[in-house]
């Protein structure tokens, strides 16, 4: 049975439970109906125009203010598509299906979206907009699965089947005779989704194998999207792998690290308008702590360059395909005082590479089937064998053939039958060999490394521009900035806006009793909790001395009092000074951008204003700006 057919089937079971009806609804409409329903769902026209302006914006174009301005400049399909996408997301944000977290999914569906929009962009593959909705959706079947047959998902998750998405295709395929992928590309087709959209949706699912195509796009898009959602697993094999996908892509680092900053950035602001949890870090903070962690044992690296020092003992690899010889060849080596490891043929030989990476090879060179000429030709052909010490053994020597051995990528000879004193002076030399190179590499790796931290200071020099020091919440020119953004945004969107300005009382009072240094452990301490009372859309930064803001978008009055006396009550009982028998509180003044505040300086005076208000009433309250209380 075909997937498509399946997929009928799954459908007439009357079970497309994850679906609920937000984009069928609108798949059904034409385009004159549907921008007719876009006018009348504000919250869903501000999305697409988002993601249409966020491709302007990269080209430097100005930006569109409504959708009427999008029909005329942009195809109708991307309006479309992004309108159908954003809905089916935002009607499908939970599920009945026990062990599928639904939030984690939405997270990392969201920033594979946004890598794809940048890699699409940077590599000039496909359209940007259809591609971020494309990889916005592209695992949408799991939902349907997960909703049609919720205990059997439960089941599979259980087992391990989510983190691993080929695993977990595979076991779909066997269960349910579909995938998700095959599932979501069915469903769109069926939607009516534009058919531009269905075919890059295609494209995403072939597997050709093909470079820079979009199926390999997706599968980039998808790593990198790993490295933000996925917080501890293996992070420093996430970027040690994603590093690989750089080079491949052909993109310089330092691009590939904005990128990445990029990406971070926007999967917040993406989250934050569409409701789906991110988590607050950023690639410097990922750099970081893979800095801390020393490469694992055993991977591909040690393999590479093994790990040794001059009169060490080295790992031997013997190969002879005469039994007796090969012991014989293990005693002399051990008698040096070297770990030993034996194979009596080409093949074992390279497995044994495989599984004990040797730093020398001592093989004969006669052997039946892969001789030991081919055997060195072969190691030279993979990058682990490369820098392998070769010696090989050898009863010719005639010029002809030592020529050829060489070209072959032999280091060394010793003549048969072996004279272990010889051969034990050939393996020092080869450890003299190796270490220079060993030297080399290091020397290679400081730079690369020095060349990095280099450059992870010059971007935690230009972060310090926009983090206050002592608190490291942003600082003031941070808040400005970010005060300017919300308020024409909320002009172009018509949402809500408010500033809450906090003054820690009798502040003066701590310094003089406890000193300075304490007065600055204790504001520290006061970060950390108007930090942690904060929620999504508050913005909390350190204005200046002991004087904080927090921005909340989406916020009327009410909500801002909310907030504001949340925060208060939040200082009140941390009771951050109870061991110096001192309180410490804050006065809070709230103001809300209304029709009559001409400015973001205006509303910020309005703030101010109510504060002073809040100590005059006697300090640890709230206080909201009114024409009255001037
Ligand atoms: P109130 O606001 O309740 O009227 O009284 P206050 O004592 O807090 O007011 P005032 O603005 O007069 O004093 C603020 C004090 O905060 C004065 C200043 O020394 C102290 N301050 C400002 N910045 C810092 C800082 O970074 N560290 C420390 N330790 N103290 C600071
Ligand atoms: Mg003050
Ligand atoms: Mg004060």
């Amino acid at each position: 049975m075909s997937f498509r057919e399946r997929y009928k089937t799954i459908k007439e079971l009357g079970r497309l439970q994850g679906l609920s009806s937000g984009g069928i609804e609108l798949s059904k409409l034409d385009t004159d109906d549907l921008y007719r329903v876009l006018d009348e769902e504000p919250g869903l026209q501000n999305l697409i125009l988002k993601l249409i302006n966020w491709q302007r914006e990269k080209e430097h174009e100005p930006l569109l203010e409504c959708l009427p301005d999008a029909l005329e400049e942009v195809r109708d399909r991307v309006v479309r598509s992004a309108a159908m996408g954003f809905s089916l997301a935002a009607s499908n944000r939970s599920g009945i299906c026990e062990g599928f977290d639904y939030d984690n999914f939405w997270s990392l569906s969201l920033a594979r979206g946004v890598a794809a929009f940048s890699l699409s962009r940077e590599l000039k593959v496909g359209n940007p907009e259809e591609v971020f909705v494309c990889a916005f959706l592209f695992r949408f079947g799991a939902l349907v699965l997960a909703g049609t047959y919720p205990a059997r998902y439960s089941e599979m998750i259980k087992e391990g089947f989510q983190g691993e998405a080929s695993a977990l295709l595979r076991r779909e395929q066997v269960e349910f005779g579909i995938d998700h992928v095959q599932l979501s590309q069915a469903l769109f087709e069926d939607l009516s989704f534009p058919r531009e959209f269905n075919d890059t949706f295609r494209s995403f699912c072939v597997d050709s194998g093909q470079e820079g195509g979009l199926s390999s796009l997706i599968d980039s898009a998808e790593r990198m999207a790993h490295l933000c959602v996925f917080e501890s697993d293996n992070r420093a094999q996430r970027w040690r792998d994603l590093l690989d996908l750089r080079t491949g892509l052909n993109i310089e680092t330092e691009e590939f690290t904005a990128l990445g900053d990029t990406l971070i950035r926007r999967w917040w602001e993406w989250g934050d308008e569409l409701r789906i949890p991110t988590q607050p870090t950023s690639i410097l903070s990922l750099l970081d702590n893979i800095e801390e962690q020393e490469p694992e044992p055993g991977s591909l690296e040690d393999i590479t360059h093994p790990q040794f020092v001059q009169g060490q003992r080295l790992r031997i690899l013997a190969v002879d395909d005469d039994a007796m010889s090969v012991r014989m060849l293990q005693r002399q080596l051990e008698l040096g005082g070297h770990e030993v490891y034996t194979a009596t043929n080409g093949r074992d030989a390279l497995q044994a590479v495989l599984q004990h990476s040797p730093h020398v090879v001592v093989a004969d060179w006669v052997m039946p089937e892969m001789d030991g000429l081919d055997l060195c030709r072969a190691l030279r052909r993979y990058e682990a064998g490369k820098h392998i010490f070769f010696l090989l053994l050898t009863g010719r020597e005639e010029e002809e053939h030592m020529i050829e051995a060489f070209d072959a990528g032999v280091d060394d000879f010793e003549t048969k039958p072996t004279r272990p004193r010889v051969l034990l002076a050939r393996i020092r030399a080869a450890q003299r060999v190796l270490d220079l190179r060993r030297q080399i590499v290091l020397d290679h790796r400081l730079l690369r490394e020095q060349l990095g931290r280099l450059n992870l200071l010059a971007r935690k020099l230009r972060d310090t521009t926009v983090t206050d020091s002592l608190t490291e919440l942003p600082n003031r020119r941070y808040a400005v900035r970010r005060m300017s953004e919300e308020w024409a945004s909320c002009s172009r969107q018509g949402t809500d806006l408010s500033l809450l300005v906090l003054d820690i009382d009798n502040f003066k009072t701590v310094n003089d009793t406890l000193g300075h240094e304490m007065g600055d452990e204790v504001l520290k301490s006061f970060a950390e909790v108007l930090q942690s009372s904060s929620r999504r859309g508050e913005v909390a930064c350190r204005f200046g001395g002991e004087e904080f803001v927090v921005i909340c978008r989406d916020s009327d009055s009410a909500k801002a009092i909310q907030c504001a006396e949340r925060i208060r009550k939040a200082v009140e009982e941390s009771d951050l000074l109870k061991e110096h028998k001192l309180s410490l509180t804050t006065s809070i003044g709230v103001a809300t951008r209304t029709p009559d505040v001409a400015d973001v300086g205006e509303l910020l005076r309005r703030a101010d204003s109510a504060v002073y208000s809040a100590k005059h009433s006697g300090r640890n309250r709230c206080e909201v700006w009114s024409a009255d209380n001037q």
